[in-house]
This record gives structure tokens, sequence and C-alpha cells, in this order.
């Protein structure tokens, strides 16, 4: 191997206590090895050779089979502790994975696919498995007891062990030279596996609109071509693997042959060596390649991993170089804007504390693209004062959603930035900061679980059933719940009973009841609810939002009217901001959007 992978050799040096006892183990099953050698060919030569009598070697024979039963013991443990270190290794990964994938920025969460995602968090670490139950017990095996071997040939017959010694190189270099392949294989089938899990879960999730839209066979098409790729894959593999076999098995004949040859004519022409020698020998050699070969196998399967772990890397990578990228981005200008309002000493710290309700937020000419050339969001200064209520307007595309998520911290601005109460967002540990958050989206997303435990995730601590209640009772959800066959017990989210989007968009208000948040981000609905639906939702909102400071993407009329400010948005630039009667005076392109929407009878 070429060059390790971190995460192996981070997994390697918390396992160096396994890595000991798979030594030790070793070194023991080469000397069973050897001795059950040794006791057979000498219970070999007194039966046939000396003839001696069968109560003689009776001692002998017990403590052949004992060594055996020694060796299986030892093969066992070895086996067992590459288990052990498989196991644990692949729960760490899986942490690893998991942790980056949740602490990852939001930007780099919505790219990519998901099922590609979970085919890495799944099947790429299963695959990791091998390097430590089979790799790493084997090629240890093949660092101690072939050496084992080597020096009792020699001491028994030099000739065989110069045999031994010079075809034994053939393996290695042939399992390098088969490795390198398979390497580049390996990783293509990761990627094809991922490709495949992708579509297969994207087609699953978007049945029904591929059905609607009579797409159906087209996406069937689509998964029949990335499993045939995925087993094109595959069979290179095995193509592979199959040719290193034959080759393998191939030099281990030939070799045992030549040191077969040698003994006979040494034995029987030169009458140069004893029988037990000679047996001796022969039980050795075979021992010797053997082992060499099963290494062969575990390269192979150790290479498919290294593929494996690599891809798991790469995960790891992008995400966590994209945060690295905006941090750094962030670094600067923290260092600028401490210079200009000379800030005291130690404000560059993260801010764990709980910020106070309701906190002022400021804007200070915040950029912020998606992708290069693409749309950019651009804002000057505007300062939010505490516990008022912002309304975002514009039309749709204008950049509305991408503006509150900048607010959120949910996208961190290119340059500029975002002060909560006078300190950077980005300074403020992230868990304290999104405990006081409540973002309530048009699609709240429902876990699979019970009505009760949805509503309790608001929280973040364990909260009582009487605390749940109350909660979906201010959110006006007791009636809905009243409704469900088992009230708050029934299954909701995915496989579960379904909710519409009214009902789920409650259930996001009662989960912020349970967290009282300091910041609200309301992303209004577009489409008309009924008029008791929405009456529900506007009373809860405005009972939570007494309390915090909120920002709402607004539609309706009614909700913009009672703003305390206006943030206007026009093709990704905040044009203006102001209350109602203000933004009606003095900016037509507003008294426009007003007129529209009171036609529209939207208010
Ligand atoms: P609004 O909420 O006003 O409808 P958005 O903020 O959602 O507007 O979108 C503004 C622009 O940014 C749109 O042109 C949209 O296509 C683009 N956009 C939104 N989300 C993404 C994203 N994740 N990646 C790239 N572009 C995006």
């Amino acid at each position: 191997m070429k060059r390790k992978s971190s995460l192996i050799s981070h997994q390697m040096s918390s396992q160096r206590k396994n890595i000991v006892i798979l030594a030790i183990i070793s070194l023991a099953l080469g000397v069973a090895i050897t001795s059950q050698a040794a006791l057979l060919a000498e219970a070999v030569q007194r039966i046939f050779v000396e003839k001696a009598s069968f109560s003689s070697v009776v001692m002998l024979l017990g403590i052949l089979l004992a060594v055996m039963a020694v060796r299986t013991l030892l093969s066992y443990g070895n086996g067992k502790v590459g288990l052990q270190m498989a196991a644990s290794a692949k729960t760490n990964m899986r942490a690893v994975v998991l942790q980056n994938l949740t602490h990852a920025s939001m930007p780099s969460t919505l790219r990519g696919q998901t099922g590609g995602k979970v085919s890495i968090a799944l099947d790429a670490v299963d695959e990791a498995d091998s390097y430590f139950s089979q790799y790493m017990p084997r090629m240890m095996e093949a660092a101690i007891i072939p050496i084992l071997i080597l020096a009792v040939t020699f001491i028994q017959h030099a000739n065989t062990g110069f045999i031994m010694l010079f075809t034994a190189p053939f393996i290695p270099m042939f399992m390098i030279l088969v490795g390198l392949k398979t390497k580049n294989k390996s990783e293509e089938k990761y990627a094809q596996l991922a490709e495949f899990s992708g579509t297969f879960l994207d087609s699953l999730q978007g049945l029904v609109t591929l059905k609607i839209f009579g797409r159906a066979h087209r996406q069937q098409q689509e998964i029949e071509r990335s499993s045939l790729g995925y087993r094109d894959a595959t069979m290179g593999i095995l193509k592979i693997a199959f040719t290193n076999t034959f080759m393998l098995e191939s030099i281990v004949m030939l070799s045992i042959g030549i040191v077969a040859l040698e003994l006979a004519i040494q034995l029987l022409v030169f009458k140069s060596m004893t029988f037990h020698t000679a047996f001796l020998v022969l039980l050795l050699v075979p021992e010797f390649y053997s082992l060499l070969k099963n290494t062969g196998t575990a390269f192979h399967s150790g290479r498919t991993s290294m593929g494996a772990v690599r891809k798991v890397e790469q995960m790891l990578a992008e995400t966590s170089s994209r945060s690295a990228q905006t941090e750094g981005e962030e670094g600067e200008y923290t260092s600028d804007r401490n210079d200009r309002m000379a800030q005291p000493e130690g404000s560059r710290t993260a801010y764990t504390e709980v910020i106070p309700m309701p906190p002022s937020i400021e804007l200070d000419n915040v950029r912020f693209r998606y992708a290069p050339d693409s749309f950019e969001l651009v804002a000057g200064r505007i300062s939010l004062g505490p516990g008022e209520h912002i309304a975002i307007v514009g039309k749709s595309g204008s950049g509305k959603t991408t503006l509150l998520h900048l607010i959120a911290g949910l996208l961190k601005p290119a340059s500029g930035a975002v002060l909560v109460n006078g300190s950077l967002l980005s300074q403020y540990d992230e868990t304290a900061w999104f405990e006081r958050v409540s973002y309530i989206t048009q699609h709240p997303y429902i876990f699979a679980g019970t009505f009760a435990e949805n509503i309790a995730i608001g929280a973040g601590r364990k909260v009582s059933r009487a605390e749940i209640e109350q909660a979906a009772e201010e959110a006006g959800l007791a009636a809905v719940a009243a409704q469900l066959e088992q009230g708050f017990d029934t299954f909701v989210g995915e496989g579960g009973r379904g909710l519409s989007g009214g009902e789920k968009q409650r259930l996001a208000l009662a989960r912020a009841f349970l967290k009282r948040p300091a910041i609200i981000l309301f992303d209004e609905p577009t489409v008309g609810l009924d008029l008791h639906t929405e009456r529900v939702l506007q009373r809860s909102i405005a009972t939570l939002a007494k309390t915090a400071t909120m920002i709402t993407v607004a539609h309706r009329l009614y909700t913009i009217q009672h703003a305390d400010n206006i943030l206007f948005m026009d093709n990704g630039v905040l044009v203006d901001s102001g209350r109602h009667d203000e933004l009606l005076e003095r900016l037509p392109q507003y008294a426009e959007m007003v007129d529209v929407q009171r036609k529209g009878g939207l208010a």
C-alpha cells in the first residue's frame, strides 16, 4: 500500500493493543505449526521407518493431537481479534461519518444524492471490515510465521531454504501488480454503487411524480443502466481476483514441485539426507506457501477495502474543506472588523452563553453566491431591533429565502457579516445559537415516529407528556390530535399517517412553543389555507413572536402591513427597507406589489 489512508491509520493507532495481541498469537501460531510438522515427522519416522510399537508412540501422538488443537485455537483467536478490530473500526468510522454529516454546513448537506451518502455510510464502511478482519491478521501472520518456517528449514536443509527464498518474492511481487489494478477497479465499483443507490432512492422517493409525468418507465431504464454498470464493475474485480488466484496457485505448485524434486534427488540419488529431515521439510514447505497465498487473497480484499475507505475519506474531506474555506474567509473579515470597531480582547472566542432574548440583528454589506457566476445576493447596511417583526418581501426568486438563511446562519456570507447583539454570528457557538432559533418552513420535516415524538424534538431536552400536549394546544393542534386514530401516539412521517400542509406547519409551531425561541424565522405559506387554519396559525405565531425577534418571508398583506420593518428584495438586491407607509410613498415597485396583492385578494 503506497499511502496509508489517514482514516485507517487513525484506527490503527487506537487499536494498538489488539495489534500486539495479533502479533503474539501469530508468533505462537508459528511455533505450533513448526512443532506440529516436527512431531508428525517424528511419529512417521518411528512408526514406518523404525517400526516402533504403537504403545511406544502413543505419548508422541497425544502431544501431536494437543498441538493440533492449540493451533486451531490460535487460528480462531486471530480471527476473533480481527473481527473485534473490524467491529470497533466500523463503529468509529460510522460515528465519524455521522458526525461529519450532522455538523456539515447547510449548502454541503443539500448537495449530492442522499442515496449516495447512504451507500457511503453503510456499504463503504462495511467494506472496510475486511481490512481489519482479513488483511490485518493475515499480514501479521505473513510477517512472522514464514520467517520462522524459513529459519527451521535452513537449519534442517539449507538447499530447500534457498529455493524458498528465491521463489517466495514472486508471490508478493505478483500481488502488488494485481493490487495496483484492483485499486482503480474497486474505486470504480464504489462510484457505480453510489450512483446506483442514488438513482434508486431518488426514483422511489419521486415515484408518484414520475408516474404522473409518465416517466416511470424511463426511470426504470435508468435504474437498469446503473445496475448494469455496477454489475460490470463487480465482474471486473472478480475477473482480476480469479486470475490472481490462478496465477498464485501456479506459482505455489511450481515452487513446491521444485522443492520435492530436490528432496527426492538428495534422498534417493545422493542419499545425503535422512527420511525424517526430508519429510519434515516437505511438511513445512506447503505451510510456508499456503501462508503467502492466503496473504495474497487478504491483500486483494485489503485493496478493495482501501478503495471503499478512500470514498469515505473523500466525502469527509469534501465537507470539512468546504467549511474550512468559509471559515477562512470570515476569519479575514473578523480581524478587519475588530480593527475598525476596536473590540476588546477575547471577543474572538466563541460565545457559548445563552443569547439574550430577543436579539438585535445587523447586516453589514453581506454578499453571497451559491456558485460562481450565478445568482448573487447583495445587502447593504441594515439594523433590525430586538423584538422587531421583520417582513422580507419581493418577487419569487428575488432572494428572500436566501436572505433568511443568511440571517439564520444556515448560509455563510462570502463577504460582509451578520451581527447578532453586536457580535459576529459566526463567533457564536453553533449549538447555542440554534438553541435560540425556530425556523418554521412551509415544509417542515416530519420524522418517522409518533405525533408526540415529532413535537418533542423541538425542545431539545426531555419533556413531559403534559408539556407536549400544552404546546400542541397552543399551536392549535389539539383538535387534530384528537381526530387521529391513536391520538398523540399515532405514527406519522415515513411509513406512518400523512399530514396536511397546514397540520405540518402547526406541528412546526408546536415544536417552537416547546422551544420558546428568541429568534423566529417564518416562511409564510404561499398557498391559501382554510380560514380557520389561517387564523390559528396567525394567532399562534403572534403569541410566540411576543418574546422574539421574528423574520418572516411574507406573502400576506396583513403580515406586511403590520411589520416593524419591511425588507424589499429585487433580483438579489436588498433595495430598500422601512415601514409599510414609508415604502408605499417612496418605492413605486413596492406600491405596485401591494396593489397586485390587493387585487389578487391575498390580503
Ligand atoms: P425567493 O425565496 O425569493 O423565491 P430564493 O432565495 O429561494 O428566492 O432564490 C434566489 C435565487 O437563488 C434563485 O434564482 C434560485 O434559483 C437560487 N437558488 C436558491 N437556492 C439555491 C441553491 N441551493 N443552489 C443554487 N442556487 C439556488
